[in-house]
């Protein structure tokens, strides 16, 4: 049974556990510099960014600007050059280039108050938040995306975008933990309670926390080494260009998230562009299909297990040359890993697409005939309006086409199996965010990635989830459990 949760308790717990662990790099710069400009430019930097890059990046770009006067006698390139490889490096090289004119337009001191930070480039609330509360120990909540996660998890707050749970925490908070929740949380959130399979087998509030909406990591020891133990872990993921993705530390997040399959779509290169560490994730063997056109679609698969055959395509030209479909066979399943086609802007692929998919349907019957089929992929369609933020004004637009929708309907019929929706029939639940207009933060997203399964494998689905935390691309993971 649960014991009663009690955030004064919690923090206390967690304060002290987290003592141990690594101090997240904006707090470590803040205690080693006290200065609000480096605050504030360390800040900027750690945003989409591992806290070994950031300070890598910090040290780097220090050196050269110790203050804003500095700054500003830097170019946006040689800033690009010093900061990178940070995560969009480009833009905040420009955000950092405009930072000293904009300072100096408010008087030549950087601000104590969110409202005015927020006026800075490349300045969110998370950020202005941050500098507050770090560099000028006035209370602030920092809401990143780990405090928002691990809120909603323990029940603390029912929300579902970072800013929401700011307003919530102002009102239910103690302002004395206002400071310190951020750098608790973060800490938390990097060592135990991690976005993807959070280690509870050794947290030290497991017997408080609810897990909502959890999918714990197996304790070491605890995974396949039992014969009895088969149920597979399934990952599929548009990674919208492997190469961008691998700067990003691809091959180190296959060996967090642990899967016994990874299927990837839109790999953008070709086979001759593969790096080893690509190539060779160790513990799989790896599998491509590639385009024919340069930087284009493509799909592979990762696997633990060798599979007793591989097909590339569907057997027909036009289909195939797109590099979209990659079919690995095991003993008792067939894995269909499937880029689909977007209808494109003004539908002007809308003809091929639904050809593709009929032939797809009809590729997949024909193995679920033989033995289990397991088809996932980018399926690029919503199905029903509670697959999207907006379905009504997108209503004619690729992906929420009455023709995609109904194909999908078609393929349901026809006996397949959306495994999301055999656990859960919420709106709300989104695989791809536009890139534009912040649209990953607002949670403005359509689920159009699937696993599904043949009607008669049904009972072999033990369990489904979108991995919305997993980021690096413009889609998160979906995965299948499947015995
Ligand atoms: S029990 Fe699990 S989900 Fe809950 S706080 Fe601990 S690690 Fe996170």
């Amino acid at each position: 049974m649960k014991m009663e949760f009690d955030i004064d308790l919690i923090l206390a717990i967690l304060a002290k556990e987290v003592a141990g662990y690594q101090v997240p790099v904006v707090d470590l710069i803040a205690v080693q510099s006290g200065d609000p400009y480096q605050v504030l430019v360390a800040t900027i930097l750690s945003a989409r960014t591992k806290d070994e890059t950031t300070a890598g990046a910090a040290a780097r770009l220090f050196k050269k600007a110790p203050d804003l006067r500095s700054l500003a006698a830097l170019s946006e390139e040689e800033l690009g050059r010093l900061i990178y490889p940070v995560g969009f490096y480009r833009s905040k090289a420009g955000y950092l280039a405009r930072l000293p004119a904009a300072i100096n337009a408010m008087g030549g001191v950087i601000p104590a108050e969110v409202d005015l930070l927020l006026k800075l480039p490349g300045v969110g609330r998370k950020t202005a938040n941050l500098v507050v509360s770090v560099a000028f120990q006035k209370p602030a909540i920092c809401v990143d995306t780990h405090v928002h996660r691990i809120m909603n998890i323990w029940g603390y707050v029912q929300t579902s975008t970072p800013l929401e749970t700011e307003m919530a925490l102002r009102q239910k908070l103690p302002e004395r933990h206002w400071r310190t929740v951020n750098s608790i949380l973060v800490a938390f959130g990097q060592g135990t309670c991690r976005p993807t399979f959070p280690h509870c087998d050794r947290c030290v509030i497991l017997q408080y926390c609810p897990q909502i909406g959890v999918t714990p990591r197996r304790a070491p020891g605890d995974r396949r080494t039992s014969p009895m133990e088969k149920t597979l872990k399934l990952l599929c993921w548009n990674v919208n260009g492997l190469r961008a993705l691998e700067k990003k530390g691809f091959a180190g997040l296959v060996g967090e998230l642990d899967p016994d399959i990874l299927a990837i779509q839109e790999t953008k290169l070709q086979e001759d562009q593969l790096s080893d560490d690509l190539k060779n994730i160790a513990g799989y063997r790896s599998f491509w299909h590639c385009a024919q056109r340069k930087g284009y679609a493509g799909v592979a698969v990762y696997s633990r297990m060798a599979p007793l055959s591989v097909r590339y395509g569907m057997n027909d030209h036009a289909f195939d040359s797109e590099g979209r479909v990659l079919t690995l066979e095991f003993a008792d399943f067939f894995l269909i890993n499937c880029y689909f086609p977007n209808a494109g802007e003004g539908l002007k692929r809308l003809d091929f697409k639904l050809a593709f998919n009929r032939a797809l349907l009809e590729f997949a019957q024909g193995l679920a005939a033989q033995k289990s089929v397991v088809l996932c992929g980018d399926y690029n369609v919503a199905h029903r309006e509670i697959d999207l933020k907006n379905p009504k004004s997108n209503q004619q637009n690729a992906g929420f086409t009455p023709e995609e929708r109904s194909w999908m309907d078609a393929f349901l019929a026809a006996g397949f199996v959306d495994t999301f929706r055999m656990f859960n029939n919420e709106p709300g639940h989104y695989t791809w965010w536009s890139y534009r207009f912040n649209a990953r933060a607002k949670d403005i997203g359509w689920r159009i990635d699937y696993f599904c399964v043949d009607e008669k494998s049904r009972q072999r689905v033990q369990g489904a989830a979108i991995l919305k935390e997993v980021m690096g691309s413009d889609h998160c993971p979906v995965q299948l459990d499947f015995k």
